[in-house]
């Protein structure tokens, strides 16, 4: 099994591995590939590097604070490196360790998708860091008309305009109070998660409803500057697309292979709202170890089931009688895609959500999906006393469940990430084993 790394110090909230995990799977390259989180400090960077040339790992991404320094290790550096200054993937060729960076290609991509490009606009770039660099040298690629560089240190950001002195591009400097252009980007960590959550880079006044405002913090995918431009009616951009495609292009480069990006959208979206959803025939016990899930994680816990009673306004039972199964499929599918907006949360299903394909999709898409299975005999027992099931209404309960499990076994099995069988089994063990699963998963 081949071995790839995120490095950097923190490391710890990284979404990389989980976004070139699931897609590694995708591309069936799940049992050739895996993908790691290394915590590395300053002075265990030449070591992991040599380790790395050794052939201990096949390629690397480089993170915070060591995208400038390990560019003195390598045996080649890419133009794109040269002229930003700084490494973000390490790939091998013939042997030699080539340095190159794949944000520049990343950001246009994001903004390509969402139908702006830059070519002959006014942009404004708000702060000077190492990703302002891969951003301006990205606008200088693309063709944009000037560039201001908008910086709360203006030393920073002269340092910046002279590294990129061109030709074609007018370049200048200004403070963050002077921003203004068609676009406006910013690559400052102002409105990130934690304590920067509430801030915008900019007073928000300076955003007027005409430009495109794009932001390359990810974590929330909406920031306080996004929200702020939203409000003015001004097109968006998160930093969500940068940092998938930044990472398509270094898995490309690592595996030789077309990368499904879509795939990688979902995972990190799927990562970042962090809801376990709980499927699985009558019986499995989806609903005690949801309970029970959401009890450990300290998260919030729906149950598909009441929710669907709630809007009827009567039982499931009553739906079914009077009603009927489709009508009860249709408020089903209605409440996951409601239920699927949510963050944080564990989410028992009903046993027939798989039913729907667009059921199986939404979840799949923004919830890690646990499948419980039990065997027939085990249903059959912990259902022995309930009498409160539609679908069981008949002389050959047993006869029927069977049937039912045949119907639905594919389905359950697409649509699940993992799955856990309950027979025999005590709840905290079922919590323990999803919650462990969960983490190794990424
Ligand atoms: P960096 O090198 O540390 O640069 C940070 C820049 O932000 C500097 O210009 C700094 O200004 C400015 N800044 C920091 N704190 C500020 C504050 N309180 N008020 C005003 N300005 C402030 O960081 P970086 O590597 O460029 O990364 C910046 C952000 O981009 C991070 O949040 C990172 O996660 C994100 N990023 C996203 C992607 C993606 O794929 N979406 C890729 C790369 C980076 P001074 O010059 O005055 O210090």
């Amino acid at each position: 099994m081949d071995r790839l790394a995120v490095i950097g110090d923190p490391i710890d909230r990284s979404l990389s591995p989980v976004m070139h995990n699931s897609t590694l799977r995708e591309m069936g390259l799940g049992d050739e590939f895996v993908y790691e989180k290394i915590r590395v400090e300053r002075d265990e960077l030449e070591a992991f590097v040599q380790g790395l040339r050794d052939g201990d790992y096949h390629g690397a991404n480089v993170t915070i604070p060591h995208k400038v320094e390990v560019m003195r290790y390598m045996d080649r550096l890419t133009d794109a490196v040269e002229k930003i200054g700084a490494v973000n993937t390490i790939y091998k060729e013939n042997g030699m360790l080539v340095g190159d960076n794949t944000d520049h290609i990343g950001f246009i991509r994001s903004l390509k998708d969402e139908g702006v490009d830059v070519e002959d606009r006014h942009v404004t770039v708000i702060g000077a860091g190492g990703a302002a660099r891969a951003i301006i040298y990205a606008l200088l690629e693309g063709g944009a008309e000037s560039i201001l560089i908008a910086n709360r240190t203006r030393e920073n950001a002269v340092r910046i305009m002279e590294r990129f002195d061109h030709l074609e591009t007018q370049i200048s400097v200004g403070g963050l109070d002077e921003v203004h252009g068609d676009i406006l980007v910013n690559t400052t960590p102002l409105g990130m998660a934690g304590e920067l959550e509430n801030r915008s880079p900019i007073p928000v006044d300076r955003i007027t409803p005409n430009v495109v405002a794009v932001d390359i913090v990810y974590d929330p995918p909406k920031t306080r500057f996004l929200k702020a431009a939203q409000k003015r009616g001004c097109k968006t951009v998160s930093g969500i697309g940068m940092l998938i495609y930044q990472g398509a292009v270094a898995l490309e480069k690592w595996t030789g292979k077309k990368v499904p990006v879509d795939t990688m959208k979902e995972a990190v979206i799927r990562k970042m709202k962090d809801n376990i959803a709980l499927i699985g025939f009558m019986g499995t016990g989806k609903s005690t170890v949801g309970v029970s899930l959401a009890d450990s994680l300290g998260r919030d816990f729906i149950e598909v089931d009441e929710l669907i009673e709630e809007k009827a306004d009567k039982t499931i039972e009553k739906i079914f009688r009077e009603d009927g199964e489709e009508h009860f499929r249709t408020l089903e599918s209605e409440i996951i895609q409601d239920v699927c907006q949510k963050e944080d949360t564990v989410i028992s299903c009903g046993g027939g959500v798989v039913l729907d394909r667009r059921n199986s999709n939404s979840l799949k898409k923004n919830a890690y999906v646990v499948l419980l299975t039990a065997s027939t005999e085990e249903i059959l027992r912990r259902l022995s006393e309930d009498s409160s099931r539609p679908l069981l209404r008949c002389e050959n309960r047993e006869e029927r469940i069977k049937e039912l499990l045949d119907d639905r076994s594919e389905l359950y099995d697409d649509c699940a990430h993992i799955t856990i069988d309950t027979s025999d089994r005590g709840i905290d063990s079922i919590v323990d084993e999803i919650i462990r699963r969960k983490e190794g998963w990424s």
